[in-house]
Parts: C-alpha cells; sequence; structure tokens
C-alpha cells in the first residue's frame, strides 16, 4: 500500500519562543504522520491589531500565509499574539479548509497567562494539540462531539486538556477517507 505523506509548512508570525516550533514539527509527525517542514518566519503588522481589544484579528493573518503556501500542502501558522474573531472574547486558533491556511496562538497555553507556574512539557503539548485541531480542519474534519477527541472544540483551556492529542475512531476514519481521495 502507498500513501502520500501531506508536507505541512509551519511558519512562526513574529517572534516565538525558542524550540517550540522544533518540538510541533516533531510532535505533528509523530501524531500524524505528515511532513512537517519549517518556512520562513513572517513579521507581524499592526494591520491585524486591535489597540481597542489589544489582541489581533485571527483572519487577518490567513491570506499572508498563501504567499507562503507551497501548492495546495497545508501552512499553519504560530503566533505568540493573542487571537480573537468576532463573536468571540479570543481564539486558541483559526483554520481555512478552502485555503488549507490555519493559525494558532501559544499566549493562552501558557500556564503563566493563568498566574501558575510555568510548566513547559504542558505548554508544549498543548501547542501540539491546537495545532493538530486546526490541522485536522484543513484536512477536511469538522468538530467532534466527543470530548475526548482533539476536534472536540475547545472553547477553553480546560477542554483542551481534556482532548487529544489523538483522534477518535470516526474522526480517523474519516481523515483516512480524506487522504485517499487525495
Ligand atoms: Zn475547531
Ligand atoms: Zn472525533
Amino acid at each position: 500500500m502507498s500513501f502520500t505523506v501531506i508536507r505541512v509548512r509551519l511558519i512562526a508570525c513574529g517572534p516565538t519562543p525558542s524550540g517550540v516550533l522544533e518540538a510541533l514539527q516533531e510532535g505533528l509527525s509523530r501524531e500524524l504522520g505528515v511532513d512537517a517542514v519549517l518556512g520562513e518566519e513572517l513579521p507581524l503588522t499592526d494591520k491585524a491589531y486591535s489597540r481597542h481589544r489589544r489582541q489581533c484579528l485571527a483572519e487577518a493573518f490567513l491570506p499572508r500565509l498563501r504567499e507562503s503556501q507551497e501548492g495546495r500542502n497545508p501552512v499553519l501558522a504560530v503566533t505568540d499574539v493573542d487571537l480573537y474573531t468576532p463573536g468571540l472574547n479570543f481564539v486558541f486558533g483559526l483554520a481555512d479548509p478552502r485555503s488549507r491556511s490555519a493559525i494558532i496562538s501559544i499566549t493562552r497555553l501558557r500556564p503563566e497567562f493563568y498566574c501558575q507556574s510555568p510548566e513547559p512539557e504542558l505548554f508544549r503539548l498543548r501547542v501540539l494539540k491546537e495545532a493538530v485541531h486546526e490541522l485536522g480542519h484543513l484536512l477536511g474534519l469538522g468538530h467532534c462531539r466527543r470530548p475526548s477527541c482533539i476536534m472536540f472544540f475547545s472553547s477553553q483551556l480546560a477542554d483542551t486538556d481534556r482532548k487529544g492529542p489523538g483522534f477518535c475512531t470516526e474522526c480517523r476514519s474519516r481523515l483516512g477517507n480524506i487522504g485517499g481521495a487525495g
């Protein structure tokens, strides 16, 4: 049996702590079997920034990612600015399956954000979970009702900590079908 390995481009948007993208690269190939490659860092622009909210509009990043995209391969950005989308106070990430581009924010994944002690392992696991979730969207999956599945929607960090990093059997089999169809 042969299948094409999906190549995912990882891009930092603005400064990110050292080692985060490399750990993600390794985690994504382990969890998803994708070939994750690191792209060039994109500088932040103030276009996405809302002075009033002190957050960036997640949607504003996606068109810029497409410039770094290789064909139809998924591109995933990682940023350390807090993201929002209209109607929500914040989002951990956003995916646009049509353009196969997504972004995650690592800001709210740090225990320090909640005045807790740093936990590098936990932080990296959360980053991996958010990345797998958004890539799941890029590969055609919607949200899953099972709280233990990575495709469950996280409205708070407790949801992220409860679930994944893997897919439930149903989501995994859907993913298999999508992969087979190219
Ligand atoms: Zn989602
Ligand atoms: Zn599921």
